[in-house]
């Protein structure tokens, strides 16, 4: 047991804190901590001196501690993370047959401000917070006693870090990876890990990638924002007639490009802007049996709420211009600043206004390797909406 700076509830806070939520907000904190530095580890009590746990602290954030035990005076290190490491495998293992999944999702787990995606022997690491930051060779200690990877890659530059006074940075911590395989629902795929290179692989959507792949045989598929192709391979290989990668990036549909070749599958690759993409098909009037359309986030931050809603809503009624008639629609959003429901009520008014009526069949998230605190459904980011089009 260590000793840790205490941060001190104000009187009447804590309400959700102690209903199990793992962050405590600035205004709940007394004065008097905001000397401690950011990424601080401490030890958090009510206003009466009870205990509540031990947390990250950083005074410059408006989550100002996360907490990572229900006990005081917990360290973060290696002994702690080989236990949360490994009842986070054990999680996956009875879920994925092969060692490809991500391996810690942040609060999900019990380990705040840390992504971990496995790749076989490849693990790749966002740390989005000061404290975690911290501990980070504690983290790699554990990873590699319990794990023995050949490759640890961090991946520290997602914008966020700013906010928690966090440097940008993509360096390699161990071995080098450049391209590699992926395997997931029983397909192969090439995934580009290479340290500097905004790359990687989403396995967010693999349970949504099966669900349109088991619709597949015999369809024309648009998988628009394919990104490397994760469901315009799946949907080939299952036995789709006709599959169209769509996107932006040269990088990206060349690895799909690649990765159907190695899979003796045939896929056209198109560079594109979906939005002119989309108005060009419609205008000639093709039409495909399974539409996806995956975008980027369109609601950055929560001032983006309003354009941002209005963009999810434009690209329904394109791609729902484009889905053929009895055709499968999916609209993905993977921005944390827009609700389900909001969400919903715009790609169904786009499906409307593309003169189509439609019969939402599946409403779903991430995977199971994505698990989300059940006090924080907040964080739960990812939906993907799937429709029945007439
Ligand atoms: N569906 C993918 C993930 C999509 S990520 C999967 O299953 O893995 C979002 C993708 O949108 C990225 O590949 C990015 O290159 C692409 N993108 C962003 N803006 C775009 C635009 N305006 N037109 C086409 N593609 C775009």
């Amino acid at each position: 047991m260590s000793k840790h700076p205490v941060i001190t509830l104000k009187p009447r806070e804590g309400r959700r804190a102690r209903a199990g939520a793992p962050w405590i907000f600035s205004n709940e904190i007394a004065p008097g901590a905001k000397s401690l530095e950011p990424g601080s580890v401490v030890d958090v009590k009510f206003d009466d001196g009870q205990p509540l746990g031990s947390g990250f602290f950083n005074p410059n954030s408006l989550i100002a501690v996360r907490l990572f035990a229900r006990e005081l005076g917990v360290a973060p290190e290696r002994k702690f993370f080989e236990r949360h490491i490994a009842r986070a495998l054990k999680l996956r293992e009875q879920f994925y047959p092969r060692p490809f999944y991500r391996l810690v999702h942040a609060e999900g787990d019990g380990l705040p401000g840390l992504v971990i995606d496995r790749f076989d022997d490849v693990l790749v690491i966002q740390v989005t917070i000061a404290g975690m930051e911290r501990a980070l060779a504690q983290l790699t200690a554990a990873l590699t006693a319990l794990l023995k990877p050949a490759t640890i890659i961090l991946r520290n530059d997602t914008p966020s870090r700013a906010l928690e006074g966090l440097p940008s940075y993509v360096r390699s911590e161990l071995g080098t990876a450049g391209r590699i395989v992926v395997e997931e629902n029983g397909a192969r795929y090439f995934a580009d890990l290479g340290a500097g290179q905004k790359t990687g692989w989403y396995y967010d959507q693999r349970d949504n990638r099966a669900f349109i792949a088991n619709l597949a045989r015999g369809k024309t598929v648009l998988d628009a924002y394919s990104y490397t192709g994760g469901f315009g391979i799946l949907a080939a290989q299952a036995g789709a007639k006709e599959v169209i990668c769509l996107d932006s990036s040269e990088a990206a549909l060349t690895l799909a490009q690649d990765s159907a070749a190695a899979n003796r599958l045939s896929l056209r690759a198109v560079k594109a802007d979906v939005f002119e993409e989309l108005a060009r098909l419609a205008a000639e009037k093709e039409k495909f049996d399974i539409v996806v359309a995956d975008p980027p986030p369109f609601v950055k931050s929560r001032k983006d709420l309003e354009p941002g809603a209005k963009a999810y809503r434009k690209l329904a009624r394109m791609a729902a211009e484009v889905t053929a008639p009895n055709g499968i629609l999916l609209l993905a959003s993977c921005s944390h600043n827009i609700p389900l429901e909001r969400f919903s009520t715009e790609c169904a008014a786009g499906i409307s206004r593309a003169g189509r009526n439609a019969a939402l069949i599946h409403t779903a998230g991430a995977g199971p390797d994505h698990p989300v605190h059940p006090m924080l459904p907040e964080t739960a980011y990812l939906k993907a909406l799937v429709y029945a089009l007439d």
